[in-house]
C-alpha cells in the first residue's frame, strides 16, 4: 500500500531511527490481487471470493481488519499550527467539558472510486449513499437503526462528490501517493475515502495527529466492505469498516491497543473501554485483562453485526481531535443554547530578544467567510510560564486584539484563546466554525510570534 518500495524502506528506517521498533509485518506482507477472474489473490494463496479470504487464518493473522497504524507517517507532522495537541495526542487523552458534543459536527465527506479497467471494484453511486447513511446512523446512533446503542458522537457526513477512476495500479493500492495527489480534494476540508483493494485490508486511516491536510490524509477502504446495510460480502457488509477508520480519522486507537493498559495514557487512551488483550475478531464474547472484551465497540476487529457502540469517551477524545486538529473539516449543523460552544486555543511560543528576555506580540483578527470582521468575539490569553512585570496587554476592539507580553526571563508559551459569544441569533449561525479556522491562520506560531 505504501508507495513505491524505496520510500518503503526509507520509512522503515525512520520508525527504526525514531520509535525503535521495526514493523516487520509492513515490508513483509504479501501482495493483494483481485485477478481478471474475480478470484482473490494473497500471495500464494488464492481464495474464490472475499467472504473466503474474509475468513482465512492469513486474514487473522495478518491483521487485515486494519491497516492504520499511529506512527506509520513518523516523518510527517500536521499542518495545522493551532491547537491544543495535548489533549488529544499519541500519548494522552484528555477527557474535557470543552468536548463533550453539544451541537452536530458536519463533515464533508468526498469518495474516490478507483476501479479496474474491466469494472471491477466500479461499486455504484447507490452504494455511497448507503454507505453515508450508515455513518449518520453509526455516528449520531440514530434510534431505530444498528447503531443506535452506541454514544452519539455528533457528527454527521455530508456527501461532497464522488469521482471515478479506472487505474488497474491503483486499483491494486500501488503509488498511494500518486492517486491520493491526483484524485485527492483539498484535506484540510474535505474527508476523503479512497475506494480500492487498500492493499488486502478492510481499509487503513490516516490519524490527525500526523496527518491533517498533507496528501496522505483520507481513508482507504477495500471496494467490497464499503456500502450499506447488507451490501457487500459477510461478515464485513453492514458498512461498518468506514465507520471504524473514521474514527481513527478523528483520532481514534483500537481498543487492543497496548493490550492490557489502563486510563488516559495507556493502551487506547481511553478509560471507559475495557482493556484488551489482542484484537477479536468474530462475534464471540471472551474476557482479558480481567474483564470482558469490548467486542462491540466499532474499533475493535469483530464482525461488522456485532459492532455498534463508541463510548462517550471515545466520542470526548474524537471531537477533540475534530477540533484541535481538523478545525477546517467540519462546520456546525445546529446546537445547543446552553453556554458557550467551544474556545479555540492557539499556542504561540515566545521569542528570544536581543537583551536576552522573552518576548510576544500579535494581533489577532477575528473574520467571517466572506472576510468581514466580527466584532463580538472575545480574545484573551492564557500564559503558562513566569513573566516579569505586568501581564499581557489585551485589547478588544471590532473583532481585533492586539497581544503584547511583557517581557518574561525564561522562555514559555502564550496561548492565545478566542471564545464564541454570539448572541441567540447568531449562535446558530454554521459558518462560525470556520471563523475560528480563520483566527487559526491568523496566528500560526511563525507568523505571530515575533518579539
Ligand atoms: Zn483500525
Amino acid at each position: 500500500m505504501v508507495h513505491s518500495l524505496l520510500l518503503k524502506r526509507i520509512v522503515m528506517v525512520l520508525l527504526v531511527l525514531f520509535m525503535g521498533v521495526v514493523g516487520t509485518a509492513v515490508a513483509a506482507d504479501p501482495v493483494f490481487h483481485v485477478a481478471d477472474d474475480g478470484r482473490i489473490e494473497l500471495g500464494l494463496k488464492t481464495f474464490g471470493n472475499m467472504t473466503e479470504y474474509y475468513r482465512s487464518a492469513e486474514f487473522i493473522t495478518q491483521g487485515r481488519r486494519c491497516g492504520a497504524k499511529p506512527g506509520k507517517l513518523t516523518s510527517m507532522t500536521s499542518n495545522i499550527g493551532v491547537n491544543n495537541v495535548a489533549d488529544c495526542s499519541f500519548s494522552q487523552t484528555i477527557i474535557q467539558q470543552l468536548y463533550w458534543p453539544k451541537q452536530t459536527y458536519v463533515i464533508p465527506i468526498v469518495f474516490h472510486v478507483i476501479h479496474k479497467t474491466n469494472g471491477t471494484g466500479n461499486i455504484p453511486d447507490s452504494r455511497i449513499y448507503k454507505q453515508v447513511e450508515v455513518l449518520n446512523e453509526d455516528y449520531q446512533a440514530l434510534a431505530g437503526t444498528l447503531g443506535e446503542q452506541g454514544f452519539n458522537v455528533h457528527v454527521r457526513f455530508e456527501l461532497a462528490g464522488i469521482t471515478r477512476t479506472a487505474n488497474n495500479r491503483w486499483f491494486d493500492d500501488e503509488n498511494e501517493v500518486d492517486y491520493k495527489s491526483a484524485l485527492g480534494w483539498d484535506q484540510n476540508r474535505f474527508l476523503n475515502i479512497y475506494v480500492n483493494t487498500a492493499s488486502g485490508y478492510l481499509g487503513y486511516s490516516t490519524f490527525p495527529q500526523e496527518s491533517t491536510g498533507t496528501v496522505y490524509d483520507g481513508v482507504v477502504v477495500l471496494y467490497s466492505a464499503c456500502g450499506g446495510r447488507n451490501q457487500g460480502e459477510a461478515p464485513y457488509d453492514q458498512g461498518r469498516t468506514l465507520t471504524h477508520e473514521i474514527g481513527h480519522y478523528l483520532g481514534l486507537f483500537h481498543t487492543f491497543e497496548g493490550g492490557c493498559g489502563l486510563g488516559y495514557t495507556e493502551g487506547d487512551l481511553i478509560a471507559d473501554t475495557n482493556p484488551e488483550k489482542e484484537a477479536h475478531f468474530d462475534c464471540v464474547a471472551t474476557t482479558s485483562c480481567g474483564s470482558p472484551d469490548p467486542i462491540h465497540n466499532y474499533m475493535d476487529y469483530t464482525d461488522d453485526l456485532c459492532m455498534w457502540e463508541f463510548t462517550s469517551e471515545q466520542a470526548n477524545r474524537a471531537v477533540c481531535g475534530l477540533l484541535n486538529y481538523r478545525a477546517q473539516a467540519f462546520h456546525v449543523d445546529g446546537g445547543s443554547a446552553e453556554g458557550e460552544i467551544f474556545v479555540r486555543h492557539v499556542t504561540m511560543e515566545l521569542r528570544k530578544t536581543k537583551k536576552g528576555t522573552y518576548r510576544a506580540r500579535t494581533v489577532v483578527v477575528v473574520r467571517d467567510e466572506q472576510g468581514v470582521v466580527v466584532p463580538d468575539a472575545i480574545v484573551s490569553v492564557r500564559w503558562g510560564g513566569v513573566l516579569q512585570g505586568s501581564d499581557f496587554a489585551t485589547t478588544n476592539s471590532r473583532g481585533r486584539a492586539v497581544l503584547l507580553s511583557s517581557e518574561a526571563e525564561t522562555p514559555g508559551t502564550m496561548t492565545v484563546i478566542v471564545t464564541n459569544v454570539f448572541k441567540a441569533e447568531k449562535y446558530y449561525n454554521p459558518h462560525y466554525a470556520a471563523i475560528f479556522s480563520r483566527v487559526a491562520d491568523a496566528v500560526s506560531p511563525t507568523a505571530s510570534s515575533n518579539q
